[in-house]
This record gives C-alpha cells, sequence and structure tokens, in this order.
C-alpha cells in the first residue's frame, strides 16, 4: 500500500489545499528510475510530482543519496568532505546546499514531506 498521508494537495486554489491525509490523493503514474510517484487530486484534478516542493524535484539521485548530502550539510560537513563521503559531483553538493537554506530546516521539510518506497 501506497501510504499518501504525508501528502496533500498543492493547488492553492483547491478546496482541499493543504490537507494532509484527506483521501483526495491517488497515484495515477510512476515516472523515472526512482518509480517517482505522480499525485493526482481527485478534487481539483492537479497533479504533482511527490517530489514537488522537496529538493529531490527534477533530480535523478536517489533519496538515499540526497539524503546523505543534506544529512551531511545540516552536520555542518564541508562541501569537498561531502564529495568524497557521498561521490558525487562538487556542483551537485552545491547545488543541494544551495536551495536548502537553512540545513536544518531543510532536513526537517525533507523528512516531513518525503515517504520512501515501499516496493
Ligand atoms: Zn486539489
Amino acid at each position: 500500500m501506497d501510504d499518501l498521508s504525508r501528502f496533500c494537495c498543492l493547488n492553492p486554489n483547491c478546496s482541499d489545499h493543504g490537507k494532509r491525509d484527506h483521501g483526495n490523493l491517488t497515484i495515477p503514474h510512476r515516472y523515472g528510475p526512482n518509480k517517482t510517484r505522480l499525485l493526482r487530486c481527485s478534487t481539483c484534478t492537479s497533479r504533482s510530482s511527490e517530489r514537488t516542493g522537496t529538493p529531490l524535484f527534477g533530480t535523478r539521485l536517489s533519496p538515499d543519496t540526497v539524503a546523505d548530502i543534506l544529512a551531511h550539510a545540516a552536520e555542518g560537513v564541508g562541501t569537498r568532505k561531502t564529495v568524497r563521503l557521498v561521490g558525487v559531483h562538487r556542483d551537485t553538493v552545491t547545488r543541494y546546499v544551495r536551495s536548502a537554506g537553512d540545513p536544518a530546516q531543510l532536513l526537517h521539510d525533507e523528512l516531513v514531506a518525503f515517504s520512501p518506497d515501499d516496493d
């Protein structure tokens, strides 16, 4: 079973916008190497990726890799060290950390917004 309780409709014009675990979301489609879920709101019919609004959106990195990068950033580990530890390109680390703003806040948002695949 897919646990969608952490997700909500992201359409600000939808009457069910922002209501988590409201029963209005379905998964009509999965895409990409990580089987990212496309979510559809039955109230307004808008669609969004489960990654929308998270640093995972538009990336092909695995959730584990992104989580590692963010965890290192949150711990204050420098970019060069993170590159060595995680094994990704320096620009990739920089991009995630920059998009993060406050790493602790980002990590929190990530953990709240993201539910792992349950293959
Ligand atoms: Zn909606």
